[in-house]
C-alpha cells in the first residue's frame, strides 16, 4: 500500500494555460507526458472580481458581472472540459486525462476580492458521473482535493478552502461534464462560520468536539445511510432538503489533507456509494449539490470536523422543492419530507 502510495503521489503535472493560468494533471498512475501546449489565442487572464461587505446581514457578498458571458449550456462537441482533439481546443490541452484542476476562466474570486477558484474534472468521459467512478479514479479525486486544499491554504489570500458539486441543469449547473468547482476564499464564508461558532459554543461548554458527539449519536440511530469502519453516512435530525446526507469521519480530523491515503480512498467510496444512492432514487439522475466543510486555513482548526454534505432539491420524481421567501428571506426552512424516512429510502437503495 505505501509503496504505491508514494509512487502515485508523483502522477501530478502543473504547465500553464495560453492565458497563464495554472492546470494541474493528477494521473491515476506516474508516466503520463501531459506537456501539450495549449493552442489557443486568449486574451490575458485578469480576474475581476469584488468583494462588498453587507452592513445589515453581516455577511460579504461576491460581485463578478463579468461571469454573465460565461460558457452555457455548449453544443455537443464544444465542451470546454472534454479533453482537445483536432480543431476542438478546449480548456485541457492533453488529448487525454484522469483529474485535472485548472484557474476558473469565469472567476468569482481572484483579481482584487483575492482567493482563487478552480475547476476540477473527475473524468475526460463526458457523459460520466462522480457515482459511476471506478476506486482507482476515487483515489485519485480524493488525492486531488487533498492536494489542492493544502496548497491553497498555504496563500496568504486564503483562508478558507471550499471544495463542492452542481449537478444537473435544474439546480444550475452551466457545463453536463462531470466537474466540481474549488473557491479558495479570502475569508470564511458565513454557512461554515455559523457551524464554527456552534462546534466552538460546545467545545467551551463540554470540553469536546460537537461533530464527534453526532456522529456518534447518529451511529447508534435510525437515520443511518451507510457506514464504513472510519466512516459514517447520515440524514441529519432536522434536515433542510428533502435528501440531505452528511458524511463524516467518527474521529476527529480537521481537514482532507489530515487523512491518510488508505482512510481518504475508504472515504471516498462511502461518498461515492452516498451518490449513487442519490442516483438511484428517480428514474433520470437526481440533481445534487454536495460541498466539504473543512477547517479554515489558519483559525478556529480545533473545533473543526471534516464531513461532506449532498442534498437535492428534488422531492418527487417530477418535483423540485424552490427556496422561497421563507428560507431565502427568513432563513426559515421548510421539509416536505420527514428525515427518518428519507433516511430508510437511501438506506434500502
Ligand atoms: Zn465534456
Amino acid at each position: 500500500m505505501s509503496a504505491h502510495a508514494v509512487t502515485a503521489s508523483t502522477a501530478r503535472t502543473s504547465v500553464r494555460l495560453a492565458d497563464g493560468r495554472e492546470i494541474i494533471y493528477f494521473d491515476d498512475a506516474p508516466g503520463q507526458d501531459r506537456s501539450t501546449p495549449d493552442r489557443r489565442d486568449l486574451p490575458p487572464y485578469a480576474p475581476a472580481a469584488e468583494l462588498r461587505y453587507d452592513v445589515l446581514h453581516g455577511e460579504e457578498v461576491l460581485v463578478a458581472a463579468h461571469r454573465q458571458n460565461r460558457t452555457y449550456q455548449p453544443a455537443p462537441g464544444e465542451c470546454p472540459l472534454c479533453p482537445s482533439h483536432g480543431d476542438h481546443l478546449s480548456e485541457i490541452p492533453a488529448a487525454d486525462y484522469d483529474v485535472v484542476s485548472f484557474e476558473n476562466r469565469f472567476p468569482s474570486l481572484g483579481g482584487p476580492a483575492g482567493g482563487r477558484c478552480e475547476v476540477l474534472c473527475f473524468t475526460s468521459y463526458h457523459d460520466g458521473s462522480f457515482a459511476t467512478l471506478p476506486p482507482e479514479r476515487l483515489a485519485t479525486v480524493g488525492r486531488a482535493w487533498a492536494d489542492r486544499t493544502a496548497a491553497l491554504a498555504k496563500r496568504p489570500d486564503v483562508e478558507y478552502v471550499f471544495l463542492f458539486e452542481n449537478r444537473g441543469a435544474a439546480i444550475g449547473a452551466t457545463l453536463p461534464h462531470p466537474h466540481g468547482q474549488i473557491y479558495a476564499f479570502p475569508y470564511v464564508p458565513p454557512t461554515p462560520r455559523r457551524m464554527l461558532a456552534a462546534a466552538e459554543r460546545f467545545l467551551e461548554e463540554h470540553g469536546r468536539c460537537l461533530m464527534c458527539e453526532v456522529v456518534a449519536r447518529e451511529a447508534a440511530g435510525p437515520r443511518v445511510v451507510a457506514e464504513t469502519d472510519g466512516f459514517l453516512a447520515y440524514v441529519p435530525e432536522a434536515a433542510r432538503w428533502p435528501y440531505e446526507v452528511y458524511v463524516a469521519p467518527r474521529a476527529c480530523v480537521p481537514d482532507l489533507p489530515a487523512l491518510d491515503a488508505a482512510r481518504r480512498d475508504e472515504l471516498m467510496r462511502l461518498y461515492a456509494d452516498v451518490l449513487r444512492r442519490f442516483d438511484a432514487l428517480y428514474e433520470h439522475p437526481t440533481p445534487y449539490m454536495a460541498c466539504w466543510y473543512q477547517a479554515p486555513a489558519r483559525t478556529k482548526r480545533d473545533a473543526a470536523h471534516l464531513c461532506a454534505r449532498v442534498y437535492t432539491p428534488q422531492r418527487t420524481a417530477d418535483k423540485l422543492k424552490f427556496l422561497a421567501t421563507s428560507e431565502t428571506g427568513g432563513g426559515a426552512y421548510i421539509n416536505d419530507v420527514l428525515p427518518d424516512a428519507a433516511a430508510a429510502r437511501l438506506r434500502d437503495l
